[in-house]
């Protein structure tokens, strides 16, 4: 074999492993690729990692920036340092997010890969301090477990009850106690005793229900989470972190 046909046989392989892949990546990951583009679509890049969907005015941008400083705040306040930095963008169009997020439903959708993270908002209802400050929350969550420890360990109404903690649409009151007491009456009120934890698990059980068992699913974790809070402090979800870091298991 000529040097020149072991170069032509290196670079066929060299191309059919970079299609299968891609195409595994794209299985994997379908926002990944529409999202990594916006930069040059039809988007405004605000401030740095920010972008609003054309034609972005002066109030959208204002009032998005003004709601991401307010989460990033809350997220500070919270975990005492902000280590994510996922890629916010705001969609003007229903289309587009459903275009970005592959998902007709909610105000935002949070995408986390191994590297790196988009935050997904329908200007709908997701230009908003709680829907950004929840949506940070999962991406604080995966930058310090990883990707890996994140998807393959934590459970979903981990992820999501701890979210709730910056989000204030479900229940408004900000202290530990008075949000247990409230998450607990919506569990009292709503929730099906057949709703348990280990059903909502996995992001299929969590989600993949009527919309009733959906909210009762985010109460049944706001609840569990602002518990844990309420009666121990912050410093034992913050054990719960660390020991999935250092044991790879979830203790809680
Ligand atoms: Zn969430």
């Amino acid at each position: 074999m000529s040097f020149f046909e072991i170069i032509m046989k290196f670079t066929y392989y060299l191309l059919f492993f970079c299609l299968v892949l891609s195409l595994i990546l794209y299985r994997l990951f379908p926002q990944v690729l529409p999202c990594a583009s916006v930069s040059w679509g039809n988007f405004r890049e605000v401030a740095e990692g920010v972008f609003i969907e054309n034609p972005a005015n002066e109030a959208d941008i204002e009032q998005l920036m003004s709601n991401i400083s307010s989460a990033k705040a809350r997220i500070k306040f919270f975990w005492g340092k902000k280590q994510g930095k996922a890629t916010i963008i705001l969609c003007k169009n229903e289309s587009t997010y459903q275009y970005l997020s592959k998902s007709t439903q909610g105000a935002a959708f949070s995408v986390g890969t191994p590297i790196h993270s988009w935050i997904i908002l329908n200007n709908k209802d997701g230009n908003n301090t709680d829907v950004i400050a929840h949506e940070m929350c999962h991406d604080e969550l995966m930058t310090e477990l990883g990707w890996w420890t994140s998807k393959r360990k934590v459970p979903t109404w981990f992820d999501e009850g701890l979210a709730l903690m910056f989000d204030y649409r479900f229940v408004s009151a900000t202290d530990s106690l008075s949000r247990f007491q409230e998450y607990e009456n919506e569990v009292n009120l709503s929730v099906k005793e057949d709703l348990t934890l280990e059903r909502i698990s996995t992001r299929q059980g969590f989600f993949e229900t009527d919309g009733n068992s959906v909210r009762g699913a985010y109460f049944l974790s706001g609840m569990m989470i602002s518990g844990k809070i309420a009666r121990y402090g912050k410093k034992n979800i913050f054990k719960t972190i660390e020991i999935l870091k250092k044991e790879d298991k979830f203790e809680f």
